[in-house]
Parts: C-alpha cells; sequence; structure tokens
C-alpha cells in the first residue's frame, strides 16, 4: 500500500541513499523539505548541482576544488618538497586547521584494503609516484591507524625507498581505528612532530 504520492516516495528513497540517512530521517527530511518556500529548495538543489559541476580535483595534490591547483599547491610561500600523504581532503582539513604545516598534501582518496577489494590501483598512488619525479625531501605518511592505512603507509614507503626520499610516518597517539578528522589539533601537532623515518 502506497501511503504517499509517487513524488514523495521517490524524494524519500533518494534521500535514504545518502550516508547516515536512514528511512525515518529521509522521511522526516522529505517532509520538511516539501513545507519549505519554493525558493529555498531551488536554493538547496541548484548548490548540489552546481558543487557537482564545479568540483574537481586538485591537478597536483587531488584535493577536492573549483580551480584547476588548489590554493595549498598554488601558495609559493607553502614547501612544495615535503608532501604529506592523507586518505581524504577531510583529513587534510584537519591538518590544515592546525595552521603548523607549511608543506604540500597528497590526497589518496581511499586506503588500500584487500578485504574490500581495493587495490593500490584504486587509490591515487600512480599520481603520488609521478609527483616524486620532481624534487621532493620528504614524504610523511599520514593515513589512519586503522588496518588499511597501516597497509597503505607500509605499501608507499616499499614503493619510496628505493628512491631515496625520506618517507616517515606519523607518530602513533592517533588511536587506533582513528578517523584523523575527529582527532584534536594538539594530537594530530604531536602526530606529526613525532613522527618517525620509515
Ligand atoms: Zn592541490
Amino acid at each position: 500500500m502506497d501511503l504517499y504520492s509517487g513524488y514523495i516516495n521517490n524524494l524519500i528513497e533518494e534521500l535514504s541513499a545518502l550516508p547516515g540517512i536512514g528511512t525515518k530521517s529521509a522521511q522526516r527530511l522529505a517532509f520538511y523539505l516539501i513545507n519549505q518556500p519554493k525558493e529555498s529548495v531551488e536554493r538547496l538543489a541548484s548548490a548540489m548541482t552546481e558543487a557537482k559541476a564545479q568540483v574537481r580535483y586538485c591537478s597536483e595534490c587531488f584535493t577536492l576544488t573549483d580551480r584547476d591547483k588548489c590554493p595549498i599547491c598554488a601558495n609559493e610561500n607553502r614547501d612544495h618538497r615535503t608532501i604529506m600523504v592523507v586518505e581524504n581532503s577531510r583529513d587534510l582539513a584537519a591538518y590544515e586547521k592546525t595552521g603548523k604545516y607549511n608543506g604540500v598534501y597528497h590526497v589518496l582518496h581511499g586506503a588500500i584494503s584487500p578485504m574490500l577489494g581495493i587495490g593500490p590501483g584504486d587509490i591515487r598512488l600512480k599520481e603520488l609516484i609521478e609527483r616524486l619525479q620532481h624534487d621532493v625531501d620528504e614524504v610523511i605518511i599520514a593515513t589512519n591507524s586503522s588496518l588499511e592505512g597501516e597497509t597503505t603507509a607500509m605499501y608507499i614507503s616499499k614503493l619510496i625507498k628505493p628512491s631515496g626520499i625520506k618517507v616517515s610516518r606519523i607518530a602513533s597517539g592517533v588511536p587506533v581505528g582513528g578517523d584523523l578528522e575527529n582527532i584534536d589539533e594538539m594530537t594530530l601537532l604531536r602526530a606529526l612532530e613525532g613522527r618517525v623515518e620509515l
């Protein structure tokens, strides 16, 4: 039995496909939206389609940006010879918030996970190796301390080692299985300062 109109059902279905939104939340959001003025719903819809149309990957570090190069890569005052490797743009933002890191980043967009069938070719690793053809002094691996993050860190260090470029891993202190984005700035800074060479 269909309780609602097809349009509402469709809206609920689309909303419940979003991460962290169950059927109940999707219903609440759907009815909220229906009761909003037309203009505010249109603003939301166009914010989504415009973001999708304009946002792209930085041609250097692969973080999300709306220009060819993100503001960090375009900044000549940053140390372009130090590259911090992170799993996603949210981790990059967490380190940027500390205001104490002056190098650049490389965003992998994931981590190696044999269990989930995610291999080295599924993340932006090839692009990282290409960047190392230019002058680079140090690669700081700041993947999460989850099993996937550690596997990825090991893989990257083995890959880079032969080139003679210094490879380091942020110190533990970041709790095991912890998402970088949920960790406070002091802990992030300690982890960065206490990094060990691999
Ligand atoms: Zn960039």
